[in-house]
């Protein structure tokens, strides 16, 4: 995504924010979300910039950017779905310094290392997802992608075990990978 292009996507999702909000289906709060997910959690988003916005491509709830150290979270209007989801993004932002690797892989770093550490970084927020939305009680609403391999990951692991389960079965990991490549390449032009 481009320079100007990313401003644009977070001045809309400003505007969003700052525009009156409707009574009806309100999503749950951020501090709802935040309630369920413990400390550790609240601490990372203490260190984010954390915006609400319907801005994402469809069925993306949530996405971090290492470069702005902004959070964009999607307003779903299921409190155990939105805590989850801000599970996985919080995981990443609890990892990837600001202006971390996925943004400026390092020196010598080439596209096939990149697109594994990528992964190997989408795997771990996803067990996240899963496991937080499992604890919460809400895995089998998980959107498409998540919700079929719930059960293949959660009987591997934890751990190694359980990000390859999630890397073999999940039917967006090729699509992650693809993608990343795709990046790589736009950041070394
Ligand atoms: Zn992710």
């Amino acid at each position: 995504m481009r320079p100007a292009f990313r401003l644009a996507a977070l001045l809309s999702a400003a505007a969003m924010l700052l525009a009156p909000s409707a009574s009806a289906g309100q999503p749950p709060s951020l501090d709802q979300a935040l309630s369920l997910l413990g400390p550790d959690y609240a601490a990372a988003a203490g260190r984010t910039d954390i915006v609400f916005t319907r801005n994402l491509p469809y069925g993306v709830f949530g996405t971090y950017r290492p470069d702005f150290g902004v959070l964009l979270l999607f307003p779903i209007d299921d409190g155990c779905i939105l805590a989850s989801a801000l599970a996985h993004e919080l995981t990443h932002a609890r990892r990837l310094p600001r202006g971390g690797w996925t943004e400026a892989p390092p020196p010598g770093m080439d596209a096939d290392a990149y697109a594994e550490a990528a992964l190997r970084e989408e795997a771990v927020a996803h067990v996240v997802q899963i496991e937080t939305a499992a604890r919460l009680g809400c895995a089998d609403r998980l959107p498409p992608g998540l919700a079929e391999i719930v059960r293949p990951v959660l009987a591997a692991g934890p751990g190694e075990a359980r990000l390859r389960a999630w890397t073999e079965s999940s039917p967006t990991a090729a699509g992650y990978r693809a993608g990343f490549r795709k990046r790589f390449a736009a950041l070394h032009r």
